[in-house]
């Protein structure tokens, strides 16, 4: 298993503060330059700072259990006399789900387009939390400190997305998170227009999400995910069963519209596609026809060609219901031959071997699965492809180039297909969370020497930051060779062990069936602590230190596995 290095864990001095300087912009991602998710990025100018998204990300398969991870607030935290407001651009967790775990740390005004509000709101709520949330739309204009923001429309699966034209002392920087450019939308053609307003005033720097820059394919019109969609409910003769992201409204809309054209009634399983719709319908985003949802519960009498259940799991996630379904363990949902299922989403890097398993579990319970995302015309994919990345930077012509939202490859490609475009080597950078980019007198940019700390702060229930290395290490220890603990009974007045020692063993060995190796460590055991005990006598920690290291060592010839080892020495 690979050891646990999240980058720049090994940085020796994070830069606490920057040095009395004239003030000049700073630019600084805390999360999704490196990874696919945690989305945050910094700008300050002399006394003011503002924040665009605040995400989290899944922990990687290393980091056991771990609930998710987000990025490193210890900068804004000592500086947040300083910060004017934090900015979202749209309600994907993967840019709004750091916010109620931060938000206390930093208690700034919220600002987000209506839905996004709407999502911000609630998961506050959970966390009762109650923070100011401005709501802005599209074309609006705010001054936070030093800084003009203008909010610029932008289509992506999550409806009410904005990209920011932050005007700035040293310049206009535009910041573009999740986007996608969908030929089939009017839309595109005024986004064009609105860009090539900003490229003629002069762009100083493109902050650009970075997801999708290694597809080369073209964009699957939405409009025909509806068409696919609407066929699919046309053609099945049994239950339809669609997942998809819950906050993918445009989709939710499209199947609901399916089933009203197919008079088939909508059941919802799984709770935030609950919730979802529910913020939605009352914030108006989401037309759902009069009396066509049901309640799961009382689907009994419905004929199966008219039904059709909307759910959770397209990334195959434990206890969804679309993974409860394939598992025969959901409540309502038996799946059986004749059901159709549509995953209408992509699956999510890392996610592709959950969605794999629940796919065929579902075709061996008799279902037919309609999961091949593009492929199948059931899905596309809400980010710009390298065509529509292309496209923006073009139009936008920066003097510099930041690629942000991606793994490290994608931040490099994407920079390259920027000197494609004709920004120099020394104007598009690649940098990691917690590198800054400067301007300095002059307006040239630069990557600044010193890097603010963006190591990862882990999640863990309801413990923020408090699992560090030292305890995912045991985690990795126990999960790959188990656990060893001996416990010795020890008389008070002699010093003595009084009875045999006593072992318990969870994940290493099959005790009953290795009861040589036990017999053999008790042995061990006893001459361990008689051997310390001379030289040190009543000296626990010490004795204790060294029977782990001599026990684990005595196991691993033994065994060829590295146990967690734990002395626990009891005085009677
Ligand atoms: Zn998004
Ligand atoms: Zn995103």
């Amino acid at each position: 298993m690979a050891t646990f290095s999240p980058k720049q864990n090994n940085l020796t001095q994070p830069l606490r503060t920057f040095k009395a300087e004239k003030p000049h912009l700073k630019i600084f991602p805390l999360g999704g330059n490196g990874e696919i998710g945690k989305n945050m990025v910094v700008y300050e100018y002399g006394d003011d700072i503002i924040i665009v998204d605040c995400g989290m990300m899944f922990p990687t398969v290393e980091m056991l259990g771990i609930d998710f991870v987000i990025p490193n607030f210890t900068y804004l935290e000592e500086h947040k006399e300083k910060i004017r407001g934090i900015i979202f651009t749209h309600g994907h967790e993967d840019h709004t789900g750091g916010i109620p775990f931060i938000w206390p740390k930093i208690q700034c005004p919220i600002y987000a387009t209506k839905l996004t509000a709407g999502f911000i709101e609630y998961k506050m709520n959970e966390f009762e939390l109650k923070p100011p949330i401005k709501v802005v739309q599209a074309g609006d204009k705010i001054q936070l400190g030093v800084f003009k923001i203008e909010f610029i429309p932008f289509s992506h699966t999550f409806l009410d997305d904005v990209g920011l034209a932050i005007d700035t002392p040293d310049g206009l920087v535009i910041h573009i998170a999740d986007f996608a450019i969908d030929p089939s939308k009017l839309e595109s053609q005024q986004l064009l227009g609105k860009l090539n307003t900003f490229a003629q005033r002069g762009v100083k720097v493109l902050l650009l999400e970075s997801t999708n820059v290694e597809i080369k394919s073209d964009r699957l019109a939405e409009s025909v995910v509806y068409d696919t969609i609407a066929s699919i409910f046309q053609k099945a003769k049994g239950r339809l069963i669609v997942s998809s992201f819950a906050s993918s409204l445009d989709r939710i809309q499209g199947v609901l519209n399916a089933a009203q054209k197919t008079h088939r009634k909508v059941a919802i399983s799984g709770r935030s596609m609950d919730k979802t719709i529910n913020i939605a319908m009352n914030l108006g985003y989401l037309k759902v026809p009069h009396g066509i949802l049901v309640d799961l519960r009382r689907t009994d009498n419905i004929p199966e060609n008219k039904l059709a259940i909307l759910c959770t799991g397209s990334q195959g996630e434990e206890y969804s219901a679309l993974v409860r379904m394939a598992a025969g363990e959901h409540k309502q949902i038996r799946i059986k031959k004749g059901d159709t299922v549509v995953i209408s989403a992509g699956a999510i890097p890392g996610n592709e071997r959950t969605v794999a398993d629940t796919v065929n579990n579902l075709f061996r319970l008799g279902a037919y699965v309609y999961y091949g995302s593009e492929r199948q015309k059931v899905h596309s994919s809400g980010h710009a492809k390298r065509a529509e990345l292309k496209l923006v930077t073009a139009t936008i012509k920066p003097e510099y180039f930041i690629p942000i939202h991606g793994e490290f490859r994608h931040l490099v490609l994407h920079a390259q297909l920027a000197q494609e475009l004709g920004i120099p080597e020394d104007h598009a950078f690649v940098i990691d969370d917690g590198q800054v980019v400067e301007i300095l007198e002059g307006g040239k940019a630069r990557i600044a020497p010193q890097k603010v700390d963006a190591s990862y702060v882990l999640v863990d229930g309801l413990g923020v930051g408090d699992v560090g290395n030292i305890v995912l290490r045991d985690r990795q220890a126990m999960a790959k060779d188990g656990i060893f603990v001996v416990i010795l009974t020890v008389d008070h007045e002699t010093g003595k062990i009084i009875t045999s020692p006593d072992i318990i063993s969870r994940g290493f060995i099959y005790m009953r069936e290795r009861e040589d190796l036990v017999f053999k460590a008790r042995q061990e055991v006893k001459k361990m602590f008689q051997k310390h005990n001379e030289k040190y006598p009543a000296n626990w920690d010490f004795i204790k230190k060294a029977m782990r290291q001599e026990l684990g060592e005595f196991l691993f010839k033994e065994t060829e596995r590295r146990p967690m080892v734990i002395p626990v020495i009891i005085e009677v």
